[in-house]
C-alpha cells in the first residue's frame, strides 16, 4: 500500500505561474478528488495526532477540506480560521504582510475552550506567514498550539523559520 508521501507526489498537480508568474501551484485538486487516496493521507495525519489534541484548527480554504474530516476522524471538533469579514459576533483579528500588501485572519471569540489544546492544519507551507499568524490568533484567542500539520512544505521559501519553537510536520518537502 502507498504511503502518504507517495500518494501525494502522485495527487499534486503543478501548476506553473499561477497565480503570478514564477509561483508554481500545488494544485491538491487530485487528491481531494480521489477517496482511497485523501483517506491514506487523512489516516497518516490522524495516526500521528489522535489523543494528544483537543480541537483541529483549519486555515482557509483548503485548511477546511482537510481539517473538517480530519477533526471528525479524530473525534474532535473543527475551528475554522477565516478571512476577514466571513465570521458572525465576536472575532478575535490579526493582520499580516504578504509578498504585496496585507492579509487579515479571524476566528471567533469563543471557539475554544480557554488552555485547551490544538492541531493547526494547512495544505501549503510556502513562507509561513499564514501559518505563523494562525498560530498567534488560536494562542490570542486562549488556546495553545500543540502542532502544524501540512502536506507539503515548500523548503526553500524558508517558512519554518518563521515558526521558531513551534513542533511542524510536513508530509512532503520540495
Ligand atoms: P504562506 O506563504 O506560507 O503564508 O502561504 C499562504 C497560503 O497560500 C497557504 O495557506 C497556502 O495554502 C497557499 N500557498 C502558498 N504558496 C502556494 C503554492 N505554491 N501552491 C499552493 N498553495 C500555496
Amino acid at each position: 500500500m502507498a504511503t502518504a508521501a507517495e500518494v501525494l507526489g502522485t495527487h499534486t498537480r503543478e501548476v506553473p505561474d499561477f497565480p503570478t508568474p514564477g509561483v508554481v501551484f500545488k494544485d491538491l485538486s487530485p487528491l481531494f478528488r480521489d477517496p482511497e487516496a485523501f483517506a491514506t493521507v487523512l489516516a497518516d495525519i490522524g495516526d500521528r495526532w489522535r489523543g494528544k489534541v483537543d480541537v483541529v484548527a483549519g486555515i482557509e480554504a483548503r485548511g477546511f477540506i482537510i481539517g473538517a474530516p480530519l477533526a471528525q476522524a479524530m473525534g474532535v471538533g473543527f475551528v475554522p480560521i477565516r478571512k476577514a469579514g466571513k465570521l458572525p459576533g465576536e472575532t478575535h483579528t490579526r493582520s499580516y504582510d504578504l509578498e504585496y500588501g496585507e492579509a487579515t485572519i479571524e476566528v471567533a471569540a469563543d471557539a475554544f475552550v480557554p488552555g485547551c489544546t490544538v492541531l493547526l492544519v494547512d495544505d501549503v507551507l510556502a513562507t509561513g506567514g499564514t501559518a505563523a499568524a494562525a498560530a498567534e490568533l488560536i494562542e490570542r484567542a486562549g488556546a495553545r498550539v500543540t502542532a502544524l500539520e501540512v502536506l507539503l512544505e515548500l523548503s526553500f521559501l524558508h517558512g519554518r523559520e518563521r515558526l521558531p519553537g513551534r513542533e511542524l510536520h510536513a508530509i512532503q518537502v520540495d
